[in-house]
């Protein structure tokens, strides 16, 4: 594959990683290759993540997205990681077809507000909430692919750990991820 990242001596693999509409599963998920992290890390700096706290992004070599688009915010983010990562990589199932957040195409978002805000049991002092710093919701909760090129996918609710060191593994040796079998779960 000509795009992925050339190993540069001594530089490090610059990753960003974002959860759009999704649950922080999928970072959880990576995060269970255990002791292989502290290999990984001698080879990977996280320039923006979610895991270190860093929200400002810079120019990256991978960039992971988990989640669907729920929002405004969402799409300037995602926009924002294909502009700015060689490689972009769509985690988990929300990504790839919109997963748990995209139920809401079912029903509408009318129909949504006004069951969460308005007629759920509790509420109290009903309303639908209007405040200009939200994101505006879109009207259907999208996969990621349908607003920017995705170089590679992991499926799954979540991605399992060894997709993730499969992948992470092939990106820093120049090589396409083997990703078969257990590693691509579609459930
Ligand atoms: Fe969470 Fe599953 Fe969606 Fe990942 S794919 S963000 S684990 S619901």
């Amino acid at each position: 594959m000509s795009d992925l990242p050339e190993q540069r001596d001594g530089a490090k693999l610059r990753l960003a990683t974002c959860s759009l509409a999704g649950c922080f599963g999928c970072h959880m998920s990576f995060l269970d290759i255990d002791e292989r992290v502290v290999e990984l890390l001698e080879q990977v700096e996280a320039c923006r993540s979610p895991l270190n706290d860093i929200k400002e992004l810079q120019q990256a070599d991978v960039g992971i997205v988990e989640g669907a688009l729920c929002n405004e915010d969402n799409v300037r983010v995602l926009q924002q990681f294909r502009e700015n990562c060689r490689i972009l990589v769509g985690v988990g199932a929300c990504a790839l077809t919109g997963g748990l957040p995209a139920m809401r195409n079912h029903y509408g978002l009318a129909a949504c507000l006004k069951e969460a805000y308005l007629d759920a049991t509790g509420v109290v002092n009903p309303s639908i909430p209007s405040d200009p710093e939200l994101p505006r919701l879109l009207n259907r909760v999208r996969p990621i692919q349908e607003v920017v090129k995705v170089d590679y996918f992991l499926p799954g609710c979540p991605p399992p750990a060894d997709a993730f060191h499969e992948l992470f593994a092939a990106l820093l040796q120049g090589r396409e991820p083997q990703l078969a079998g257990n590693l691509v779960p579609f459930d």
